[in-house]
């Protein structure tokens, strides 16, 4: 197990892998009661657990805000084909949800630790819900924690390994000429501050038409913060990249510091008003009890969305928070 110390700060590969069964557990805890459909994520999670409504809530407003954005993109009007890459992906089912919708782009790269893919490899290939979904040429090697098939690549990759960054584009042929949305979901704050600019300085100097997406927390020195780092740590996940980018300018920053051309960051609270749609909060707002209304503000007040767009060919003048 590898340990990272940062200023007391203890991070350990193992328990940063482990956030992922947390996220796959909370999204399952969401479709349960029905604020998310996901039909495939209670494929990965072993032990169900029902979250309390609040965590529901905010599980609910991060898938929201990615789909809405997400769609935005997958519905820009253009002849090319899209592209999709997810960085951290751990166990997010996205792409079997586009498929079952009709909307996949024409490639889906995700990466994720040796450790994460080969179980997801694994479980791919149990189910065949999932395997049938990748056409009959697909192959998919647990050991190797790879999936390969026309549409979608799983592949195991330290994404702060930005020469394996390099070497994934050559093995999926994404075209890096193409329009491509990448997904970091409450992924880079768990890197230094180091590994997080080179990853977004490789991603805009190799992408000339794309976003990235970025969900992660902010605000780390109010007490609601400091109480949110301690939990974190103490599970051995601390959140190393926080303090190099610890408010919505400096999430805007990291992307113009690093060559995209606009960046826009909104925390979730703006997000859950201004953002997602009425009628769907609404909706969800009816499915449980609720009344925890000062700790969710001040909850989603410290998790944020942050994008960088690089737009050499004028795509996205509709894309983003306030084009609706
Ligand atoms: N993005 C998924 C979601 O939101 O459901 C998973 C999020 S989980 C909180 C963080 C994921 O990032 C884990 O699966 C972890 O293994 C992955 N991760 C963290 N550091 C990574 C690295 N250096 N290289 C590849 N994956 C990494």
């Amino acid at each position: 197990m590898e340990r990272g110390h940062r200023g007391g700060a203890h991070s350990s590969t193992a328990a940063v892998q482990a956030t992922n069964d947390d996220a796959a557990t909370s999204k399952l805890s969401c479709v349960n009661k029905g604020y998310i459909k996901d039909d495939y994520v209670h494929l990965f999670v072993r032990k169900q657990i029902r979250r309390a409504p609040i965590i529901n809530r905010g599980y609910y407003a991060r898938w929201a805000v990615l789909r809405k954005l997400l769609l935005q993109f997958l519905n820009t009007q253009t002849d090319e084909r899209k592209q999709i890459l997810c960085l951290g992906a751990g166990f997010d089912t996205t792409y079997f949800q586009l498929l079952d919708e009709g909307i996949p782009p024409h490639l889906y790269v995700e990466l994720d630790f040796k450790e994460v893919t080969s179980k997801k490899a694994a479980i791919i290939e149990h189910y065949s819900q999932l395997r049938e979904k990748l056409g009959p040429d697909a192959s998919i090697s647990r050991e190797k924690g790879e999936v390969a098939s026309s549409n979608y690549m799983l592949l195991p990759i330290d994404i702060r390994d930005v020469q394996k960054l390099d070497d994934m584009i050559k093995i999926t042929q994404l075209d890096p000429s193409l329009p491509t949305f990448i997904i970091a979901e409450c992924v880079l704050i768990y890197l230094d501050p180091a590994s997080t600019r080179s990853i977004a300085g490789w991603a805009a100097s190799k992408f000339s038409t794309a976003i990235f997406f970025l969900y992660e927390q902010i605000n780390p020195d109010d007490a609601f913060g400091e109480q949110m780092i301690k939990n974190l740590e103490s599970r051995g996940c601390a959140l190393l990249g926080i303090n190099a980018t610890p408010t919505l300018v400096s999430k805007e920053r990291l992307f113009i510091d690093q060559g995209w051309q606009r960046s826009v960051a909104w925390d979730m609270l703006r997000i859950y008003d201004e953002f997602i749609d009425i009628e769907e909060r609404r909706r969800i707002e009816r499915l449980e009890l609720f009344d925890e209304f000062e700790e969710w503000h001040m909850m989603q007040e410290h998790y944020c969305v942050a994008y960088g767009i690089n737009d050499h060919k004028g795509l996205f003048d509709n894309f983003g928070f306030s084009k609706d």
